[in-house]
């Protein structure tokens, strides 16, 4: 399908004017950034790989009647997408304590939360996506309450989706983030999960080794993203044929 013209680049993904108004072409990179693209690599396979585990994700998710921006995987690196307005907030769940809630509190990586929680996140770079509370996402006009009582909705239907699909295969959902983005069909508005869902976005852990299969591999130089990436989509039994395998001998020149 030819690509329309180029509507947004971000550190992981492109977007393209899709073929039909009100569609997008989402672009899956092999940029690997972290800490707020201070550390950055190309990971061979990752886009491909993400490619199709959010469109393995979304798929379930529509199947359980969550709606989400997915219309379908055109090829290794792209899907067709509906167009959406995003909220400007990051949606964050927590099953169990790791990354930025251990640090702001103190709080052992791996210690058990009462129950999940949600956060939201400013999604602005420049200030690192600070965590705000819903006091201020209501006085800055970013959501409405409504919105909230819907995001936060969808955000724990995602979080018991996710973590079953996960327990099923000896994986361990930590947390995960989530985007949220506004369709409009006539007057109504509606909330639909956009973005994408994969490791990238998730904290995945192997539930007998405590092994981890997401993002924290790269930012914490823990081994092979891609390696990663390729055990949970095996698991889950969506490896692209073509995808780097783990263990194959690489060529060095
Ligand atoms: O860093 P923190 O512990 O707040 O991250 C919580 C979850 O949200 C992790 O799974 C992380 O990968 C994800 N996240 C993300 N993009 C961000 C911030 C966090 O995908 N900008």
């Amino acid at each position: 399908m030819a690509r329309g013209k180029l509507i947004y680049e971000g550190k992981a993904k492109i977007l393209y004017e899709g073929p039909e108004a009100g569609t997008l072409v989402q672009y899956f990179k092999d940029d690997a950034t972290a800490f707020n693209a201070e550390k950055k690599e190309v990971i061979d396979g990752k886009g491909a790989l993400n490619n199709r585990l959010s469109e393995y994700f979304m798929n379930g998710l529509m199947q359980i009647g969550v709606p989400t921006h997915f219309i379908k995987r055109l090829n290794m690196r792209e899907q067709l997408i509906r167009q959406v307005e995003i909220i400007p907030l990051e949606v964050i769940v927590r099953n169990t304590a790791a990354g930025s809630i251990s640090k702001r509190l103190g709080i052992e990586e791996g210690t058990q939360l009462p129950r999940p929680i949600v956060e939201f996140s400013y999604k602005d770079d420049a200030l690192g996506d600070p965590l705000v509370p819903e006091e201020y996402i209501i006085a800055f006009g970013w959501a409405s309450q409504q919105d909230l009582d819907d995001m936060i909705a969808l955000a724990l239907r995602v979080n018991d989706f996710m973590s079953g699909v996960m327990l099923g295969v000896g994986i361990k959902l930590v947390d995960f983030k989530i985007e949220i983005g506004r369709v409009w069909e006539g007057e109504f508005q509606r909330l639909i999960i956009a973005d994408e869902i994969s490791p990238d976005s998730c904290r995945l852990w192997d539930m007998e080794t405590g092994e981890k299969l997401d993002k924290d591999v790269f930012r914490r130089d823990l081994g092979n993203l891609a390696d990663a990436y390729t055990e949970v989509a095996r698991r889950l039994g969506v490896l692209p044929s073509n995808a780097p395998q783990p263990g194959k001998p690489t060529l060095v020149n």
